[in-house]
């Protein structure tokens, strides 16, 4: 039998009980995360450290905060989103009363990543327990520091029968997807996006696939360089460059690639000293196998700036890679380490072309002060979110729904648009017993014979 069997029956029970039903509920829940947050941070903030080197500040504005942000949205728009949601009905069903009621799904799997392993786990928990759901959690065992504060954490804090974690790797993971979810949501690689999806279809289980990609920069020639690389430098270097939609190469107008160059590499110095290794603002890589995968990409690359590494102490520098073969391993697969490929190009459409002749991003990133390079850049360009002259921000906003679209995944999360992703949007339609034309029941004559009589 599987293992996870009896726990995830009395779950299902529990959910229909209707206790999760309740907004009042519901509120407690989210209020007590946000306490759960608040009185660890801390503890979340070493466990974080342990598993990825992150700076204290790092994990409160990307994880800590941001789940805080998240919650305070979600609770004051609560009682807005789980309303009925009215639509017209046609004259012909007068009277009538038509409308879109959001309903919980039931018992729901989270399987997170490692890079935030903290909001990657709570993150999809927010609308899951927003809209009534309840919901195993599975934490990545790639940073095990933190998987383990969430396991012994949440049933502290939250509804012990309502959201589980359960600790583990591929043969945890692999027996809780036998079971018969009711959603199942999953962060990480593609590659295991697809087993998820496989499982998925043996209980015809809806589901959520955030997964990854390379996220494409263009820097125009328009652009303000020294901004461009500021802002480039903080959103390739966060995490150590582990970041889904951190910038994953950039593609330059050949009138300004040196300017980028330069203004890069004085950034890296600003933000992390000659020596980055002795920063304490730089992240590690996660494991060795990344550490070694990462520096694979940079085997047969002629123009390196940087590539120093320790592996006992899972550091790589932040490194620029110049001019790489298109088809090169470095170009094919996500990077998802420190590594930052500048290639030229002679124009924006050049860039376009380059960006639209490979697989749909994650996000796609344009610097340029041309409005309409702007609006072309939205218009041609399709990915799960875009920024304009700045990276990872649209994580800010609360109400922009955050996903991917083709091989970066499929549906999306954050404020309403994770609340109605996580429900299941019921039509109901209301009638009285007043008498009505006879003009749909049989007999059949001819309408006007039905009509006039
Ligand atoms: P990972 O190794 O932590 O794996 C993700 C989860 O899948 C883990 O919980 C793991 O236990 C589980 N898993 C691994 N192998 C499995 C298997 N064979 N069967 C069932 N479950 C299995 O994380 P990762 O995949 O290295 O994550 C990095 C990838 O995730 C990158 O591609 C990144 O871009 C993407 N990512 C996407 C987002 C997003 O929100 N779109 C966020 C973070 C990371």
């Amino acid at each position: 039998m599987n293992p996870y069997q009896p726990e995830f029956q009395q779950q299902q029970q529990y959910f229909a009980s209707g206790v999760s039903r309740s907004l009042q509920w519901r509120r407690q829940q989210l209020q007590a995360m946000r306490q759960m947050l608040q009185n660890h941070q801390q503890e979340w903030q070493d466990a974080l450290q342990q598993d990825l080197g992150k700076a204290p500040f790092e994990s409160w504005l990307t994880e800590i905060a941001y789940l805080d942000a998240e919650i305070r949205h979600t609770l004051s728009s609560l009682k807005k989103w789980s309303n009925a949601r009215r639509v017209k009905a046609p004259l012909m069903l007068w009277p009538s009363m038509a409308y879109v009621q959001p309903e919980p799904y039931g018992v729901m799997l989270i399987i997170g990543a490692w890079n935030y392993p903290l909001q990657l786990a709570l993150g999809p928990l927010v609308p899951a327990i927003a809209a009534g759901n309840m919901a195993v959690i599975k934490p990545s065992e790639l940073s095990p520091a933190t998987s383990a504060l969430i396991a012994r954490l949440i049933p502290r804090y939250l509804d012990a029968q309502a959201v589980r974690v359960v600790e583990g790797a591929v043969a945890e993971t692999t027996a809780l997807l036998e079971l018969p979810f009711d959603y199942l949501m999953y962060t990480g690689n593609g590659q295991v996006g697809k087993i998820v999806m496989r499982a998925a279809a043996e209980h015809l289980t809806p589901l959520t696939l955030e997964l990854g990609g390379k996220s494409p920069v263009y820097v125009d020639a328009s652009a303000n360089i020294q901004l461009t690389a500021q802002r480039l430098a903080w959103g390739k270097w966060l995490n150590a460059g582990q970041t889904c939609i951190a910038p994953d190469y950039v593609l330059v107008h050949k009138d300004v690639e040196q300017q980028l160059i330069d203004a890069l590499q004085q950034q890296i110095k600003q933000m992390f000293g000659d020596d980055p290794q002795q920063s304490p603002d730089y992240g590690r890589i996660v494991n060795s196998r990344h550490l070694q995968r990462i520096l694979g990409y940079l085997q047969h690359q002629p123009k390196v700036l940087g590539g120093k590494f320790d592996e006992a102490d899972r550091y790589i520098e932040p490194t620029l890679v110049l001019d790489p073969a298109p088809d090169s391993p470095l170009m094919q697969q996500e990077i998802f380490g420190p590594l930052l490929p500048v290639l030229t190009v002679s124009n924006f459409n050049q860039a376009i072309e380059f960006i639209r002749s490979r697989e749909k991003p994650l996000a796609a990133y344009l610097f340029s002060a041309d409005s309409q390079q702007q609006q072309l850049w939205v218009d041609r360009i399709s990915s799960g979110s875009q920024c304009i002259n700045d990276v990872i921000l649209f994580m800010a906003v609360a109400e922009l729904p955050f996903g991917g679209t083709g091989p970066s995944g499929m549906g999306q999360y954050s404020g309403k648009a994770g609340f109605d992703q996580f429900s299941h949007l019921k039509s109901v339609l209301r009638r009285t017993f007043l008498p009505e034309p006879p003009l749909r029941f049989a007999p059949y004559q001819s309408w006007k014979q039905r009509v006039l009589g």
